[in-house]
């Protein structure tokens, strides 16, 4: 845990886990430790508890109960189904829709796909907000397509993607498949699975453990199993079943959308606030986009003063944000969603991303706004 005079605006990139979760992790631990699969009462009824969350999860989207699969993430998810379609479909086709904006996890599935399996993958351009359209989906679709994967929210820059207008045009005029990752949507924006195949989603983004996620998969959707071996999830990922992290999701999304609009609202005055106090700040520009927009991310870039450089001296404040995607840190290379966008030049070596909850207050956006004015003098042309 942060130590209690720090600032944690890192909140897309992962989130602290919530007490009722925290309690009743350290509740089932010492009791639940035998093998889901195994047929003697310790095991039935820890496979019992894991199909009541199954459940619950298939009653909060609508689905049916098979349609869950437990996985340690949103990581696996996405390479589970896109390599999944991709290979147990080539007899109708070879080729794959994305965008250039999506999560690493999911680029670097069809980048696998493209360079050691032959797939072709086109990858769609955005507009200069992040946002793919439509037209550009139906555009690219072909007899051969076998699955289209757009993101619902982007996680660095938080634009809303047209998911149901991309799902009437993949539906309406292609036999593929249409994957959403839904991680930065689930318990932040209002949503619904209609007219999606595929989705996936994490709990370490929405106040639950890390290693913890599903993939939702309609039932008419062919999919190849990568990790085979065992009869667990339906046989569509072997392992022994990490009981008490699966245990958990129902009462972790639960915790996410219970008051969800409540939340919503007050996060949504927040960003307000911030982009107020930002936008005052002179050598600031904000790259998040003002309309269909998760109001929990705000992107900006503070001209002048690079990334690392911004992100060092807040995290010697105490102030936690990141600059890019999480999962692209060891990388030098400036984030791909924002060229995607255009960006360009010192703008985009200089981005900042902060993640909001619905725990973070105006005072913590103040202090960190006056760190940054203050970076933006003392290390920038902004200099007075
Ligand atoms: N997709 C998106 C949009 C994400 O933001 C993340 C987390 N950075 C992931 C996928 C990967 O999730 P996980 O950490 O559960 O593997």
């Amino acid at each position: 845990m942060p130590m209690s005079k720090t600032i944690y605006l890192d909140n897309v990139s992962s989130s602290p886990v919530h007490q009722e979760v925290q309690k009743t992790l350290f509740d089932l631990y010492p009791i639940y430790y035998a093998n889901s699969d195994a047929l003697h009462t310790a095991g039935t009824d820890i496979q019992f508890m894991i199909n009541r969350s199954r459940q619950s999860i298939a009653d909060i989207f609508h689905i049916e109960l098979n349609e869950i699969i437990f996985t340690s993430g949103a990581t696996e998810a996405n390479n589970t189904i896109i390599k999944g379609i991709a290979f147990a479909n080539t007899a109708k086709g070879k080729h794959l829709i994305t965008t250039k904006v999506e999560h690493s996890s999911v680029l670097a599935s069809f980048e696998q796909l493209e360079h050691l399996f032959g797939f072709e993958v086109t990858y769609l351009d955005v507009d200069n907000e992040g946002r793919v359209s439509a037209t550009d989906v139906l555009n690219a679709l072909r007899p051969d397509t076998t699955l289209v994967s757009v993101m619902y929210v982007n996680n660095e820059v938080g634009t809303i993607m047209p998911i149901k207008a991309i799902s009437d045009v993949v539906k309406k005029n292609s036999r593929a498949y249409f994957h959403v990752d839904c991680v930065q949507a689930l318990g932040k924006i209002e949503f619904d699975l209609v007219g999606i195949d595929c989705a996936s989603f994490s709990m370490h983004k929405i106040n639950g453990l890390k290693g913890s996620g599903i993939l939702f998969r309609r039932r008419h959707v062919l999919m190849t199993p990568l990790i085979t071996g065992g009869q667990q999830e339906m046989g569509y990922r072997g392992g022994t079943s990490n009981a008490i992290s699966e245990i958990l999701v129902a009462k972790t999304m639960r915790l996410a959308l219970d008051n969800q609009a409540k939340k919503h609202d007050y996060v949504v005055d927040l960003n307000q606030y911030l982009r107020t106090s930002l936008r005052a700040i002179e050598g600031i520009v904000i790259n998040s986009p003002v309309e269909n927009v998760s109001p929990y991310i705000v992107n900006f870039s503070c001209m002048s003063v690079t990334s690392e450089v911004m992100m060092n001296l807040l995290n010697v404040n105490g102030i936690y944000v990141s600059a890019q995607s999480t999962c692209a840190t060891k990388s030098t290379n400036p984030s791909h969603v924002l060229a995607a966008m255009g960006v360009n030049g010192t703008r985009l070596n200089s981005t900042i991303r902060i993640g909001l909850s619905s725990s973070t207050t105006k005072e913590e956006l103040d202090i960190t706004c006056s760190i940054i004015k203050k970076g933006l003098q003392h290390y920038g042309k902004f200099q007075r």
